[in-house]
């Protein structure tokens, strides 16, 4: 049996960073589901293919194959064969990947993706239903929450670094309409896990952040017969 941690919190929560860390230094595998709807959105985009169009969608994730690469702790994204890390990444796809996300055929193809990944290896994995409909056995489940103008002001500034060209007042209006489809949605919204662990890091730094589910991990794996 694999040793499962679920971390969802919405966009600007610092998940990624945090995940990645922590994969580091408790030898997890990290699993960013987010990436997987962003490919989704992605092939669509590339096809021209709207969020309205299901019999479309529905042909391209028969097709679709995405493939989730860490190596020295920097993971690549693959779809189709081609590493499109960056691309998935884009103001683009961040405009319609809720849409997409909240459809029942792609939510159908890749949540039983994710459940595998999940019970071949030892693995802390994060999104939005990780805690509630992927995981709900999850070890260890941990809500991050965040202020929406600190989740904005920090996506703001990784877009800078990023040389991506979006004005804060994009970024918080952008974030607040993802927050709103995602929060809404009939299938699988987000939610937190009644019995998640709430982890506000409006006001803490990044390294505050990962001793913090550190601390939470590490005590529940030392209760965790499954993990030597
Ligand atoms: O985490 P990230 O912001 O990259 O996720 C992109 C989008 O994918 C989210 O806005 C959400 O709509 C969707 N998502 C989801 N369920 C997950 C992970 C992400 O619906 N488990």
């Amino acid at each position: 049996m694999s040793f499962i941690v679920a971390i969802d919190g919405p966009a600007g929560t610092g998940k990624g960073t945090v995940t990645k860390e922590i994969a580091k230094k408790l030898n997890l595998i990290n699993i960013d589901t987010g990436s997987m709807y962003r490919c989704v959105t992605l092939a669509c985009m590339q096809k021209g293919i709207l969020p309205s169009q299901i019999d479309k969608i529905q042909e391209v994730l028969n097709d679709i194959e995405i493939n989730l690469e860490n190596k020295s702790c920097i993971q690549k994204v693959f779809l189709n064969g081609k590493d499109v890390s960056k691309e998935i990444r884009t103001p683009e796809v961040d405009a319609l990947v809720a849409k997409f996300a909240a459809i029942k055929c792609v939510r159908d193809k890749l949540t039983p993706i994710q459940r595998k990944m999940g019970e071949e290896n030892n693995v802390i994995m994060e999104g939005r239903d990780i805690g509630t409909v992927v995981f709900p056995n999850a070890d260890v489940k941990i809500f991050l929450d965040c202020s929406v103008e600190e989740r904005a002001n920090r996506r703001y500034k990784q877009n800078l670094k990023k040389g991506i060209e979006e004005s804060y007042e994009e970024v918080l209006s952008s974030i607040k309409e993802r927050h709103k489809l995602e929060t809404e949605r009939k299938i699988a919204p987000f939610v937190k896990a009644d019995d998640a662990i709430l982890v506000d890091t409006t006001n803490m730094s990044i390294d505050e952040v990962i001793s913090k589910i550190e601390e939470i991990i590490q005590n529940k794996r030392n209760n965790c017969s499954n993990v030597c």
